[in-house]
């Protein structure tokens, strides 16, 4: 059975040329890019050149570039710089939407004693501005607010709130991991001081990711020892990594525009093709400000959980909520911010695509989902 593969928002396959550029690096090239002989040094290139190619993708410049394990590391990193920087600061603010590695930290600081403003969302999503604007006070040591949405592929208006931090002088952290390759990102423009992104959302193997920190922000590293990333992340490189999240950059501004709008047709095709046969079947989240790969819908009076059992005897990977809360049968955060109906929240799928999703592989989705909510509709405990 063919693997049809719409969970590309909780990890993404390998690009053949990632692959193929990290190849000498797992082989012959093993130096450490830290020693002082030529061995070493060729490999300390290839992770200057990659750090490059990441500053370009995002309009950044290389020195503002520190590679990290994940998009959670730097998360974490991003909000403990923020606090060790502006110890006299108490209070922070965030959303009620945020990725665990955003809001589990703001958990753990409050419980330390720190004021953490939570803004909530309208049933689409949404963020409300005002309510943002008010939240900032001369106490806040950092905003941290996600540029897109994991579960709803909701995009933020991060522009516009970063530009009301800075008016108040208060640092501004953006969770891109789901944004960077699908959203275009230019940092000369947007002024977040801080920017956390994965590679593994972006075409590369599990275990990278990078924090941008804009030149001139002040900084504490979270993880403290060697002196590599100058200074600002201890730990040997993880040279093949690196490498191929430099690759999988350049393939995301070569590529980005054509697939943003490709990708985008496949995911109406395959969201309006369930919904237009589905009864009682709604799109989650903010149809006017989305990511172009994700589609969340809710299902009425069905269990999420048994939707993607039958979904995956035929072959299709999708998910209900978000990857890391999947396996627990409350709806997730996010729906449940949104206030999405209980008989909804419950039989919500996401559906992510990438750039390797075919209309072939949209097309068998849409004909087999409405019999399967059918199906499960039948047998279903939930009635109205
Ligand atoms: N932030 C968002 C919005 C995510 O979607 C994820 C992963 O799903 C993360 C952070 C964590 O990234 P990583 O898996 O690289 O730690």
């Amino acid at each position: 059975m063919k693997t049809i593969y719409l969970d590309n928002n909780a990890t993404t396959a390998i690009a053949p040329e990632v692959r193929e550029a990290m190849l000498p690096y797992l082989d012959a090239l093993y130096g450490n890019p830290s020693s002082m002989h030529t061995f070493g040094g060729q490999v300390a290139d290839a992770v200057e050149t990659a750090r490059g190619h990441l500053a370009d993708l995002l309009g950044a410049s290389p020195e503002e570039i520190i590679f990290t394990a994940c998009g959670s590391e730097s998360d974490n990193t991003a909000i403990w710089s923020a606090l060790q920087t502006q110890e006299d600061k108490r209070h922070l603010v965030t959303t009620r939407v945020e990725h665990p590695a955003v809001l589990s930290v703001m958990q753990q600081w409050e419980r330390q004693g720190f004021r953490v403003t939570y803004l909530g969302v309208d049933s689409k999503g949404r963020l409300d501005l005002d309510e943002y604007a008010a939240a900032l006070t001369p106490d806040t040591a950092l905003v941290s607010v996600m540029f897109a949405n994991n579960e709803t592929g909701n995009i933020y208006p991060i522009q516009r709130m970063a530009e009301l931090a800075k008016e108040r002088g208060v640092l501004f952290h953006t969770d891109a991991v789901q944004a960077v390759g699908k959203a275009p990102i230019d940092l000369k423009r947007l002024p977040v001081d801080m920017l956390s992104l994965s590679g593994h959302k972006l075409h590369t193997p599990k275990g990278i990711g990078a924090l941008y920190v804009r030149k001139g922000v002040r900084f504490r590293p979270l993880l403290r020892g060697g002196h590599q990333e100058r200074g600002r992340r201890a730990g040997t490189e993880n040279v093949p990594y690196i490498v191929g999240l430099g690759v999988a950059a350049q393939l995301a501004a070569k590529h980005m525009q054509e697939e943003r709008t490709n990708v985008a047709a496949l995911r109406d095709r395959l969201e309006q093709g369930i919904t237009a046969h589905v009864p009682d079947s709604i799109v989650n989240g903010d149809t006017q400000s989305r990511l172009p790969n994700t589609s969340n819908i809710a299902f009425k009076n069905v269990e999420g959980e048994a939707i993607l059992l039958m979904l995956d005897r035929l072959g299709i990977c999708a998910s209900s909520g978000s990857a890391c809360t999947s396996g627990s049968l409350e709806p997730s955060h996010v729906l449940r911010a949104m206030g999405v109906p209980f008989n909804y929240a419950h039989g919500s799928i996401r559906l992510s695509l990438s750039r390797y999703t075919t209309a072939e592989e949209v097309d068998f989705v849409v004909e087999h989902f409405p019999e399967v909510i059918k199906t499960l509709r039948a047998i279903s405990p939930f009635k109205d």
